[in-house]
């Protein structure tokens, strides 16, 4: 097992509730260290990973491994913690004294595959003196109000700036977004006419969502294709959008991830599996007597239930990517052979190309002790499937 150590140089990366994510791109290329701040301890999750995740779906979960930290790294780490929070967090002063220790698995941590990263590492971005990542919300990205569409688009541009004109090498999308309830609820009515999903926006909201997240596994082409525009289309630039200005990308841009995407859905089949593996739970919370002890099927469901996709969308400029080839010719290992060990379908559009490929992160294992509150929604719903 690998030590990780002070001396490796970490960064702050990002944060959520019950984890922080840390970076050191010179030792860890491709990796993001991820530290728990509460929840089950590292151990714990890796061995859910390994024993129940990986057996069920295991082509399409990005790569976790089990590390030791350093007895002084828990202490580092939380400095790190600090310092980043003494910045301001939506918009306010946070003092790090309401945060005194940070990190509550001091032991174990888990180096994580970092997606999109390493079609950055010996491509041409590696001649890239500047990247530039904008992360753009959906328009209704209201997650915790239930009918949100809850989707995040980061694009990164890479550019040589050394002309007076900077020339863009590479670019890369990264879709982040939870398909939710691929598979119905063993709970709803026989004749329903909504989707679980549909249903919660129904009962959270008062609206029909945008549009439904079941038809992203439809076996209507049409359909699986609205839903995807659904989702870039929540990009491009709304009135309707509340917090003022935002960044967004453009309808040509949201029309060329729509296709993308759509073409390697029709290829990867990491929707359907997914919705395969929620339909394990045949029973549903409802099913489960009070005093009952919830199945192995029904807990694993709701893990998957609440998956996240990463879609990774990358394009090489081709010009560049000759140059590249050619400076690459004494590696007999062409980058299209790369890039497929690397889980990338490539798509042709007109001469360029671009590589594509989706990996589920967020699969934690869930606590049979929210079974009152999964029992309680479930029962809300009935009234909003039909
Ligand atoms: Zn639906």
């Amino acid at each position: 097992m690998k030590t990780i150590k002070v001396s490796d140089n970490w960064k702050f990366f990002a944060q959520g509730n019950a984890n922080i994510l840390l970076e050191s791109p010179h030792k860890y290329s491709g990796k993001l260290l991820r530290l728990k701040k509460k929840g089950p301890p590292s151990t714990q999750i890796f061995q859910f990973y390994e024993q129940k995740v990986v057996p069920l779906i295991g082509n399409f979960v990005a790569k976790l491994e089990l590390v030791r930290l350093e007895s002084q790294f828990a202490a580092y780490a939380n400095l790190i913690c600090e310092e980043h929070s003494r910045g301001p967090i939506a918009g306010q002063e946070v003092s790090a004294q309401i945060y005194p220790d940070f990190i509550s698995d001091k032991e174990y941590g888990l180096l994580i595959e970092r997606v999109g990263h390493d079609s950055t590492e010996n491509g041409p971005s590696s001649l890239a003196t500047t990247a530039t990542t904008t992360t753009i919300k959906s328009a209704d990205s209201q997650e915790g109000a239930g009918g949100g569409l809850g989707a995040v688009l980061h694009k990164t541009v890479y550019q040589m700036n050394d002309s007076r004109d900077p020339v863009t090498l590479y670019s890369n999308y990264i879709l982040e977004f939870k398909p939710k309830w691929l598979a119905p609820s063993p709970n709803a009515p026989g004749d329903a006419v909504r989707c679980r999903n549909c249903a919660l926006g129904l009962y959270r909201t008062g609206k029909e969502p945008a549009f439904c997240r079941a038809d992203l596994t439809s076996s209507n082409y049409n359909l699986r294709f609205q839903a995807i525009k659904c989702i870039f289309g929540s990009f491009t630039a709304d009135e309707s959008r509340s917090e003022g200005v935002v960044s967004s990308i453009t309808t040509a841009e949201a029309a060329l991830l729509t296709e993308l995407t759509a073409q390697f859905l029709d290829q990867c089949d990491i929707l359907n599996q997914l919705k395969t593996v929620q339909a394990r739970d045949t029973r549903g919370i409802l099913d489960y007597g009070p005093d009952e002890e919830l199945g192995d099927e029904f807990l694993m469901a709701m893990t998957f239930r609440d998956a996240t996709i990463l879609l990774e969308i990358a394009h090489y400029d081709s010009s560049m990517t000759e140059t590249q080839s050619s400076a690459n010719n004494n590696n007999d290992s062409g980058k299209d052979t790369e890039k497929t060990e690397s889980g990338y379908l490539t798509l042709d559009r007109g001469g360029d190309k671009y590589y594509v490929r989706a990996k589920l992160v967020d699969l934690d294992m869930k606590q049979a002790s929210r079974r009152d509150r999964w029992a309680k929604t479930e029962r809300e719903l009935l009234k909003y499937y039909k």
